[in-house]
């Protein structure tokens, strides 16, 4: 699926502004240059030059800068065309480069390029969307390590330890006789619950990751007056968060946005899960549903006065078995009771005052602790892990368990190399090395125009 041909695309973002840059790719674009520029712009250097149109007049004039292949951001010929940052001037000049035989470029298509032509792998590639779309400075300092290669140089670390494990073990199965004392002492044990430790960790940071990225979904339960609109408040209050109310789609659905130690969390009220036979009304349940289902957590407040009601009750009834619930007793100031967490098996509590602000500590620690935060992971060593890379960590995490039971045993040892390589596979398919078009269709549509 390598093609050369040409690309153009506008790389800076639509509207005004001080500079407007075309980028344009292809294997050989020396021509189109020549034409535009009148001269081959010398490699890496910028020069200020006039942009020419078909009949010589000028477009613009600005910077240009030829990167010859390999040596450039997707491993072709590129050239940057830094104009003035206006959509009419912009415009002319990208049509310019169609006119020369250039075709718009697809959405992600200068990074796609860099991919197959091996200049960054895959979780790289994804670094590159991330880092754009990061809207926290903890989510683009992951999305940075990703780009630069921590995380990918980390999963190869971990390939070449499993693949010499696998060279062992393979080479176990030509001498039969002596299987057992040669895994031994190889130390086959010591090396695979090695591997095992190092996954876990790159499955924790990942998700910390993923967290920073994605956020939490929360469902918030309660009646009205329970006191809901307090605790927000007392929740972004001290931490400089933002609250958000993004437009609901029914008159009670409210969607927010806080942020917990720079750890979105996004709630879903539920007050739009009422009966109605209102049309618009419905659609809107029917959206609370859905994102209902996507949920990390519900958390139900009531009165610590009266405890939980029997409206609260039945929407309880419609959440998913599985959501983990966190319950707080709200106006303890009013019920006497002092601030303070119970904790069973199958439910936490917290007793707190969203007026009075007592027990809010207590609150946040719980709330970050149950999604699977770790402030000391968060900050340094977190990757910008996507679903996809953590389906991968999991799988592999899953292959090498039953890898060790294998190895425990002694027996089988066919079966022990075959979990040890599909471990390997879906470790690699994080990287890239493994990939369908499929994939990479769905993973470098979501990148901008340009990028
Ligand atoms: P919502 O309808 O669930 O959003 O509830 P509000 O946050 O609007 O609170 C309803 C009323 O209860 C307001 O007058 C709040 O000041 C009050 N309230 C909320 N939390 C507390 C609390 O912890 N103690 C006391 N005494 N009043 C509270
Ligand atoms: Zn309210």
């Amino acid at each position: 699926m390598v093609t050369h041909d040409t690309i153009a695309a506008i790389a800076t973002p639509p509207g005004r502004g001080g500079i407007g840059i075309v980028r344009i790719s292809g294997q050989n674009l020396k021509s189109l240059a020549q034409a535009i520029l009148g001269k081959l712009p010398q490699p890496r250097y910028a020069e200020l030059l006039a942009f020419l149109d078909h009949d010589d007049q000028i477009i613009d004039q600005g910077i240009a800068l030829f990167f010859p292949s390999p040596h450039s951001y997707t491993g072709e010929d590129v050239l940057e065309l830094h104009g003035h940052g206006g959509p009419a001037v912009i415009n002319l000049l990208l049509t310019r480069c169609l006119q020369l035989g250039a075709r718009l470029a697809e959405p992600g298509e200068f990074t796609l390029r860099a991919y197959l032509n091996e200049k960054i792998d895959l979780a790289q590639a994804e670094g590159v969307a991330d880092l754009i779309a990061a809207s926290t400075t903890n989510a683009a300092r992951c999305a940075i390590r990703s780009l630069h290669g921590e995380f990918s140089s980390t999963i190869h670390q971990l390939v070449s330890a499993l693949t010499n494990l696998r060279v062992l073990v393979e080479a176990t199965l030509d001498f039969p006789e002596e299987e057992i004392d040669f895994l031994q002492n190889a130390q086959a044990t010591e090396q695979l619950s090695q591997i095992q430790e190092r996954l876990e960790l790159v499955l924790t940071a990942s998700r910390q990751g993923n967290l920073l990225q994605e956020g939490i979904k929360i469902v918030l339960i309660g009646q009205p007056n329970v006191g809901k609109s307090s605790l927000l408040n007392q929740l972004t209050g001290d931490e400089t968060a933002i609250v958000t109310a993004i437009p609901g789609t029914t008159r009670d659905t409210i969607r927010q946005s806080i942020e917990i130690e720079g750890v979105p969390l996004h709630l879903i009220d539920t007050a739009g899960l009422r009966e109605t036979d209102d049309i618009v009304e419905q659609h809107g349940i029917a959206r609370t549903h859905a994102a209902i289902e996507r949920a990390d957590l519900a958390l139900l407040l009531v009165d610590s006065r009266y405890g939980v009601t029997t409206q609260d009750r039945s929407v309880l009834t419609q959440l998913p078995k599985q959501l983990p619930i966190l319950t707080i007793y709200n106006k303890i100031d009013l019920s006497g009771k002092l601030p303070h967490i119970e904790e069973d098996a199958s439910a936490t509590s917290i007793y707190l005052s969203a007026k009075s602000g007592a027990g809010m500590e207590l609150l946040r620690t719980t709330l970050l602790k149950m999604v699977g935060w770790q402030a000391n992971i968060a900050g340094e060593g977190a990757y910008m892990a996507r679903h996809r890379h953590l389906q991968a960590l999991a799988h592999a995490k899953e292959q090498l368990e039953k890898a060790a039971t294998w190895l425990h045993t002694a027996e089988q040892l066919e079966l022990l190399a075959e979990e040890l390589r599909l471990a390997q596979q879906a470790l690699s398919s994080i990287t890239g090395e493994f990939t369908s078009d499929d994939l990479l269709g769905e993973i470098f549509s979501s990148f901008c125009i340009g990028k």
